[in-house]
């Protein structure tokens, strides 16, 4: 090594361990997270995109310059307080199942001159295991039905995977709880797309395959991470696009869903049997995430 660059290197090793230590002690001074956490810290930032993917490898990264607004935005996405230090909250928020989508994308990623095209097919071409594949095609088409109730697109199964503009397949994601699916961002304008699900989670016992589907869809769609049912992290009770935030965005790329012709009435439905109480619903919800198409999804849409 030459020695202009091992001076390099070791001034930017410098740079590294000051960030280590103002990380470590909080910007504010205060002890909050363990050594090994902050590489962890910054590759989880490079990862969704907060920080520039080859920061951590070029040894050049800034407490102050870096970490604080990364790990503030970060926190303000998640509706916490923006205070850019490394607390036990957004420790705690690190550690949650979230969407292996990016969180930011540049935008040179999001501009795309080809047209949009509003009638567009899905093909299931794998199934999470222990959930039966008509349950699946139903929840399937209840996430398409999600979107297409509160936006100008039309989007519907198809058994013919050439062709289709989104493949739905199953695979290991890195294990249960950590990364639960992942859906190259649209909107669809040609290019076949992908979307992931983790094959190693309770689907439908821990994990509700509705709210991560819908979810996935929205990214498909072309909407990026926000603060409704397109938070990046799990939480339950959510599984329709938000009024506040999601609805907005979709109909901003799309338009707002044009009526079509009333529906012929239906028969009254004989009155429901009553449930047992030990038979009350189980609602579990989710969101989602991925790892492995950042790359992909940079190569594919560029
Ligand atoms: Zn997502």
């Amino acid at each position: 090594m030459a020695r202009r660059e091992r001076r390099e290197t070791a001034e930017a090793a410098e740079v590294v361990d000051q960030a280590r230590v103002s990380t470590l002690m909080g910007l504010s001074g205060e002890f909050q997270a363990a050594p090994s956490d902050v590489e962890q810290v910054i590759e989880y930032l490079s990862f969704y995109g907060y920080l520039p993917s080859n920061l951590l490898a070029l040894g050049t990264v800034s407490a102050s310059t870096h970490l604080s607004p990364a790990i503030a935005q970060l926190q303000s996405l998640a509706n916490l307080p923006p205070t850019g230090e490394l607390d036990a909250l957004t420790i705690e928020l690190l550690r949650q199942p979230r969407c292996g989508c990016p969180d930011v994308l540049s935008l040179e990623l999001l501009s795309d001159p080809q047209p949009l095209i509003r009638e567009m097919t899905a093909c299931v071409i794998g199934y999470v295991p222990n959930v039966p594949k008509s349950v699946q095609d139903d929840i399937w088409d209840t996430c398409f039905r999600n979107w297409m109730e509160v936006a100008d697109l039309k989007l519907k199964r198809t058994l013919q995977q050439a062709g289709a503009s989104l493949v739905i397949t199953s695979r290991n994601l890195g294990g249960p709880s950590g990364v639960l699916a992942q859906c190259h961002v649209g909107p669809y304008r040609g290019q076949q797309l992908q979307l992931d699900m983790d094959s190693s989670e309770g689907w439908n016992t821990e994990v509700g395959m509705e709210e991560v589907g819908t979810h996935e869809l929205g990214h498909f769609c072309g909407l990026m991470h926000s603060k409704g049912l397109m938070a990046p992290f799990y939480r339950q009770g959510l599984s329709k696009p938000q009024q506040v935030d999601d609805i907005p965005r979709i109909q901003a790329i799309w338009g707002k869903p044009v009526a079509g012709p009333t529906p012929p009435p239906q028969p009254t439905p004989p009155d429901p049997t009553p449930v047992p109480s030990g038979f009350a619903k189980h609602f579990v919800q989710v969101e989602v995430v991925c790892k492995d198409l950042h790359s992909a999804k940079v190569v594919n849409i560029t």
